[in-house]
């Protein structure tokens, strides 16, 4: 195991959480630091028979945990999140390790992950029902909202805690049990965060993680009838097909998937701000955020000041090992992530493209076995670069110039992705236009940051289905149930 202190040492589990048991397994996986190659741990390499399992003791689990109060699982959920506020430093330092992002941003998710179980904590005393004006004197109808039963997550290695508790949140609040399945490369976070849903109160059998290999588990998952919901975080192309999956027991399903944001700055933005926004959409975890500005669409007017100020502040970005120092950026992921950066730059640059600042791979002193690559902005990118059509899940920034508000929206427009958006404009007409034009789930207006449990989160076309977080949040984990009385 690696040597990474913490105070709580017992948050860095080798086992799954099964049925409410730490279980191990002959085959394991190994979980490695993406900053410099090292070995930070093993964990089980489960299959279907402990997904099986899993489910087998979700079945009574949830039917206990659904009779509870409302208040009576908000008190168990509000423990868990506090339990992750207390433990935030020794949370951040495993997910800095196993995933690479910068120290302060991986306490950033700590809370922000947090507060979705505080947040759902509160939710769970706010179901409420209906009585409808019938359609006939004799009679009454009551339609009530029941939990969907047991559910199946399956999340990505970006953001390790809070794509977790964004679905096992309202999932506990709503009265139902959660199986969840983390990313193989982040399987660490997810082990920590049981570990405090045990010490939380959190019933045996209610919650299961699963490490493992992700074929056939994903086929239980996907197929068992005893789980009535499916939700998925993480690539449009994995998440399609296990959506497919789904139908032959005719699951409701939740789809995160990617995004392709555009963030469009106009003449009359607030040069500051607009700059300040972009840093915060596209450097945030190295670019490998699902709303990261992929897109960097700057009219003409403004144009050459806002390529020189945001090359200027990335270029000042420092990269390195986040347990080694306050670094800016840290590495990306796996070595596939960063080819992907590689040909993306490649391709701008045969068509036209030219970098202001980075545009490689760099080797940070005693990280040099890591994935790094430098902050990087390329202006003159053409529209149909493959930037531009792909997510490139990178510290990258391809700035394209546009004319006109038109041009800009259908630019915008013109991706099957429909996740998030952002705008810069200090004309009242525009800011209310534009937004209502864009084909997007979500819209930033004058800031790069959107994402809050307050607040629906999601997208349209090809990003998804359903919404995470806010009061909207607990619909995906409720069904409608109608009672129709005859009153004599
Ligand atoms: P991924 O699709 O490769 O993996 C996501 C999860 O699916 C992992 O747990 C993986 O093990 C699992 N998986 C892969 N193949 C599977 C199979 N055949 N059966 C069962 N499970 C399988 O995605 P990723 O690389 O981990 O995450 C990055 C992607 O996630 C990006 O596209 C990003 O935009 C997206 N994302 C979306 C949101 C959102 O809220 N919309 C949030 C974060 C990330």
């Amino acid at each position: 195991m690696a040597n990474l202190t913490l105070e709580h040492p017992a948050l860095l589990r080798e086992a799954a959480f099964v049925a409410g048991e730490w279980v191990g397994a002959v085959a394991k996986l190994a979980v490695t630091n993406p900053a410099t190659g090292a070995l930070l741990a093993h964990v089980p390499n489960l299959g279907a028979d402990a997904a099986l399992a899993a489910v087998e003791a979700a079945v009574p689990a949830q039917k206990a945990w659904a009779r509870l109060t409302g208040k009576a699982r908000g008190a168990v959920l509000r423990r868990w999140g506090e339990l992750m506020i207390a433990h935030q430093e020794d949370l951040a330092r495993i997910m800095t390790a196993e995933q690479g992002k910068p120290l302060a941003e991986a306490r950033g998710e700590v809370a922000y992950a947090a507060s979705f179980l505080e947040w759902f904590a509160e939710e769970a005393r706010r179901v409420t029902g209906d009585v409808l004006t019938p359609h006939a004197a004799d009679r009454r109808i009551l339609v009530r909202k029941e939990p969907v039963g047991i559910v199946a997550a399956i999340t990505p290695w970006n953001f390790p805690l809070a794509m977790i508790t964004r679905k096992a949140g309202p999932a506990l609040a709503a009265g139902c049990a959660i199986i969840i399945k983390p990313s193989e490369l982040t399987p660490l976070s997810a082990l920590a965060l049981a570990v405090l849903a045990q010490e939380a109160g959190v019933p045996a059998g209610l919650l299961s993680v699963l490490t493992g290999d992700a074929a056939p588990i994903g086929d239980v998952l996907t197929g068992d009838k005893r789980i009535a919901k499916f939700t998925f975080t993480g690539s449009t192309a994995v998440g399609k097909k296990l959506a497919a999956r789904c139908m032959d027991t005719v699951k409701r399903v939740s789809l995160e998937l990617g995004g392709n944001a555009p963030l469009i700055v106009f003449d009359d933005a607030d040069l500051d701000a607009a700059v300040e926004g972009a840093m915060a959409s596209k450097f945030r975890n190295a670019g490998q955020t699902c709303v990261c500005a992929n897109r960097l669409l700057v009219q003409s007017g403004i144009y050459d000041a806002f390529a020189n100020a945001l090359s200027a502040k990335v270029g000042a970005l420092s990269v390195g090992s986040g347990l080694d120092g306050a670094f800016d950026q840290g590495p990306l992921i796996d070595g596939r992530a960063v080819a992907k950066v590689q040909a993306h730059v490649a391709d701008a640059l045969a068509h036209g493209a030219s970098v202001l600042t980075g545009g490689d791979t760099v080797s940070p002193a005693g990280a040099e076995q890591g994935h790094f690559f430098a902050p990087t902005v390329l202006r003159d990118v053409p529209r149909d670069a493959l930037l531009c059509r792909e997510e490139t899940f990178g510290p990258l920034a391809g700035l394209v110039r546009f004319e006109t508000e038109e041009e800009a929206i259908a630019i915008a427009n013109d991706t099957d992705a429909g996740l998030a958006a952002y705008v810069f404009t200090r004309d009242i007409d525009r800011a209310w236009r534009v937004p209502e034009a864009l084909h997007y789930g979500m819209v930033g207006l004058n800031t790069g940051l959107i994402s809050t449990e307050v607040a629906p989160f999601g997208g349209v076309k090809q990003s998804g289905l359903g919404r995470e977080g806010s009061a909207y949040g607990m619909d995906d984990y409720l069904e409608l149930k109608m009672v129709c009385q005859a009153v004599q």
